[in-house]
């Protein structure tokens, strides 16, 4: 079931303008930026323009020009990258989502230990 998008969450205020972010790239559908409190060395946030809760209403519901536009952009920053990288995408209360707009976090520029605690 999908959840119901809440236009008031931080990244809505940020594709609206309304606080500030450092891009490292954008396109028609897609917005990058720096995680304000980056976890690792370089921590990206990849975010669709479109109002997607999470990665299975996106994948379910988004174009398939802004899911390719999306993935293309996540892609060409992981590609700079040499030495490897991760991608997350948290959603809901078990996953800790903590911004309910979906989004990839890119995380690299050390090694990044076991994927998740066992
Ligand atoms: P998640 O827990 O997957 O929803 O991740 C949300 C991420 O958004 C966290 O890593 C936060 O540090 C990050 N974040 C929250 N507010 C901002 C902001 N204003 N600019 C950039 N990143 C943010």
């Amino acid at each position: 079931m999908t959840k119901a998008y809440d236009d008031q969450n931080i990244f809505a205020r940020i594709l609206r303008g309304e606080i500030p972010n450092k891009t490292v790239a954008e396109t028609e559908h897609t917005l990058a930026f720096h995680d304000i409190a980056p976890h690792t060395p370089n921590h990206i946030l990849v975010i669709p323009k479109g109002a997607y809760v999470d990665f299975a209403d996106f994948a379910a519901h988004a174009t398939a020009e802004e899911i390719t536009d999306f993935h293309r952009v996540a892609a060409k920053l992981c590609a700079d990258w040499a030495d490897g990288y991760r991608v997350i995408s948290n959603s809901g209360t078990h996953g800790g989502q903590e911004v309910p707009h979906y989004h990839l976090h890119l995380l690299a520029g050390r090694p990044l230990g076991p994927m998740i605690q066992r």
